[in-house]
């Protein structure tokens, strides 16, 4: 079946326009970050960034096409999928998620190297009610915060038992490396990342104000 998002090519698109604008933030410098979103579902195809693309110029032509293994089905020649390729498909599997982004930011950086807890919990901000299905500030959103590793599909079995544990978590932050979120389909993706983004500088601004 085909994704929403239309064909590989616009899938591609896509994917271009959303990374090229978070990397504007400054949440995926150098080659940092990676983004993936659905082109089919059965069988799974996923379109997601090459390896070791500099984002503030991605082009169509560093999106590559990988299969549920994280096998290239398509792509440039030399264009090796993401190595954390695993993660992505493991999220949209286990939140049957439409696209899956990552950044890493500052903020998400001090802040997991700020603590040795095992999670970040937001609660009383405005900017929560736009998480998918939040309806007030006073909801708490508990980050899960998974040691960083290098053996991504170790870590990716993992993350999903994480995820299996927390039905209702929108994000997981890698420590001192970045976030991972995701969305039912790209723009979804897209406002989550910014969203959380923006929660989590307030969160690291706030404690610095408060010398914290
Ligand atoms: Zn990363």
């Amino acid at each position: 079946m085909e994704s929403p998002s239309g064909s590989a090519t616009s899938v591609a698109r896509q994917l271009v326009e959303a990374g090229r604008r978070l990397e504007r933030r400054g949440w995926a410098l150098g080659t940092s970050g990676n983004f993936s979103a659905v082109i089919a579902e059965d069988p799974l195809r996923l379109a997601i960034t090459a390896s070791g693309i500099d984002k503030a110029s991605l082009s169509e032509k560093d999106i590559v096409e990988v299969d549920d293994h994280a096998q290239l089905v398509r792509g440039r020649g030399d264009g090796r999928p993401s190595a954390e390729t695993h993660l992505h498909l493991m999220v949209v599997k286990a939140r049957d998620a439409g696209a899956v982004l990552h950044t890493h930011s500052v903020w998400t950086t001090v802040l997991t190297n700020a603590t040795e807890a095992r999670e970040i919990s937001i609660r009383g901000y405005e900017m929560l009610k736009g998480l998918a299905g939040v309806q007030t500030h006073e909801h708490e959103e508990r980050v899960p915060i998974v040691e960083n590793a290098q053996d991504m599909p170790k870590l990716a079995r993992e993350v999903e038992g994480i995820l299996a544990e927390r039905p209702g978590a929108h994000a997981f932050l890698l420590r001192r490396h970045g976030l991972y979120t995701w969305g039912r389909d790209l723009p979804e993706a897209v406002r989550h990342v910014e969203i959380l983004e923006f929660l989590f500088e307030a969160l690291g601004r706030s404690r610095s104000l408060q010398g914290s």
